[in-house]
């Protein structure tokens, strides 16, 4: 059984790069293309709030080693709060199709994805800035520009075993504000270090790029081609 399901079909969806750039937070980028268009100053993004604009693939817990633990649908997140109404995770369906392609990577090693967070309405990530003091606001992204986590093209992900379902030690919790959760930080022990590591290749080979200051963080390669939306999950 496939544990991607295509729920609806294309967008043509492809609106241009100009609305904005930032990811989980800011535009921190290691790795990856080039480089999209950057954004423009001082235009704030306007989310599309048309379901029928969203085009997004359902991602469901399966055996093949795909599970979602969905962080901002319980209260255990940064904020304390329940912030989605359901446990449910979606992306574009190219970067749906390339989470396979990970998947099956990891699968080899014996280990499995954790989604901890796929797509996000825009006024979720208005929610997430306001709670979030000005100083640690690197750490999420700015709701005039949006962010790639609310076009469907980001994914939050931990590594667990396929032998006992645990989650793997990293250098940081997830969503954790510090330096221990930037990709290239030295500390913490050479295990944490390692699976690390081997998230950030396995998910790298399949089409996505991480970010800096996220070990958890991944943009999909065709970000820039799919819109800033606004749409509720139980609309999707
Ligand atoms: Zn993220």
């Amino acid at each position: 059984m496939m544990a991607l399901t295509r729920r609806s079909v294309v967008v043509g969806a492809a609106l241009s790069a100009a609305a904005g750039v930032a990811g989980c937070g800011q535009d921190t980028r290691r790795t990856g293309p080039a480089g999209p268009t950057p954004p423009l100053a001082g235009e704030p993004v306007i989310p599309l709030t048309d379901a029928k604009q969203a085009s997004l693939t359902e991602l469901f817990d399966g055996p093949n080693g795909l599970r979602l633990d969905i962080r901002y649908a319980t209260a255990n997140n940064f904020t304390g709060r329940v912030l989605y109404q359901s446990a449910r995770a979606f992306l574009v369906g190219v970067a749906a199709q390339d989470l396979g392609k990970a998947i099956a990577l990891a699968g080899k090693d014996g280990f499995g994805l954790t989604i901890f967070d796929a797509y996000r309405p825009w006024s979720v990530t208005k929610q997430l800035w306001d709670a979030t003091p000005p100083a640690k606001r690197s750490f999420v992204a700015n709701p005039a520009r949006g962010s790639r986590h609310n076009r469907g093209c980001s994914v939050d992900i931990g590594l667990h075993r396929l032998s006992d379902g645990q989650l793997v030690p990293m250098p940081s919790a997830y969503d954790e504000f510090s330096d221990r959760a930037y990709r290239d930080f030295p500390g913490g022990s050479a295990q944490e270090r390692q699976n690390r590591d081997r998230l950030t290749y396995y998910v790298e080979s399949a089409g996505f790029f991480g970010i800096a200051n996220e070990w958890w963080h991944f943009d999909h390669r065709d970000w820039a081609k799919y819109p800033v939306l606004d749409v509720v999950f139980s609309a999707l």
